[in-house]
């Protein structure tokens, strides 16, 4: 599968070193943050949270999904590594007679294409997808897909129930577990607007006093 493997190419980029944006950022938690253990930072530009939402609002009865694009960043005052997402690419070409999202080689070619043109200097730090009125979770399918397309540690998966306005994201943790059910929140990366734009309600923000 040679699209894959050009999209893993992606992943040799050098991190950029720069401090977590987190002057610039509100803290969205779920009710699970304390069972995820090792996860990676997740900073979500509304600019590009504003199109995801857009995307995964576009149809209540179809799972839709595409990747997430941005930066994978290290703090130096810790070295550990974050991911900023900066922009989302909707994947075309998903197989619609599934009852989930699948990736075909068609999509995965269109994906790598489109970052190509429209994103040289950025990468895939993962992918997005939704569950209408199914709620917020892996399924096995999703796992699969995670596990041999979003290998990367830093890589993250975003599921979205359009439904019931709930969304979160899904991370390797530490010895590279996976856990289906237990997601979190993010850093909601204000490049747009002072207000949040997170109307996501299993989400809480977490205002620092
Ligand atoms: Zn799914």
């Amino acid at each position: 599968m040679t699209s894959r493997v050009k999209i893993l190419s992606q992943e040799t980029t050098t991190p950029v070193s720069a401090p977590m944006p987190l002057a610039e950022s509100l803290k969205w938690a779920s009710p699970y943050e304390q069972r995820v253990d090792g996860r990676v930072e997740i900073f979500f530009a509304q600019s590009a949270l504003l199109k995801c939402v857009e995307h995964t609002t576009s149809d209540l009865e179809h799972e839709v999904g595409g990747v997430l694009v941005g930066q994978v960043r290290v703090d130096p005052s810790d070295g550990r590594p974050y991911v900023v997402i900066q922009d989302i690419l909707p994947a075309l070409h998903t197989d619609a007679s599934q009852t989930h999202v699948t990736f075909t080689q068609a999509t995965l070619v269109q994906l790598h294409i489109e970052l190509e043109d429209r994103f040289p200097d950025k990468r895939i730090v993962g992918w997005y997808h939704t569950h209408p009125n199914l709620g917020v979770f892996m399924s096995g399918y999703d796992k699969w897909l995670h596990e041999n397309f979003f290998n990367d540690p830093t890589h993250v998966a975003l599921v979205v129930d359009p439904g019931s306005e709930r969304g979160g994201f899904f991370c390797w943790q530490a010895n590279h577990r996976l856990d289906p059910v237990n997601y979190v929140g993010f850093h909601e990366l204000g490049d747009v607007t002072d207000e949040s734009v997170v109307e996501w309600n299993n989400l809480e923000p977490v205002i620092d006093v």
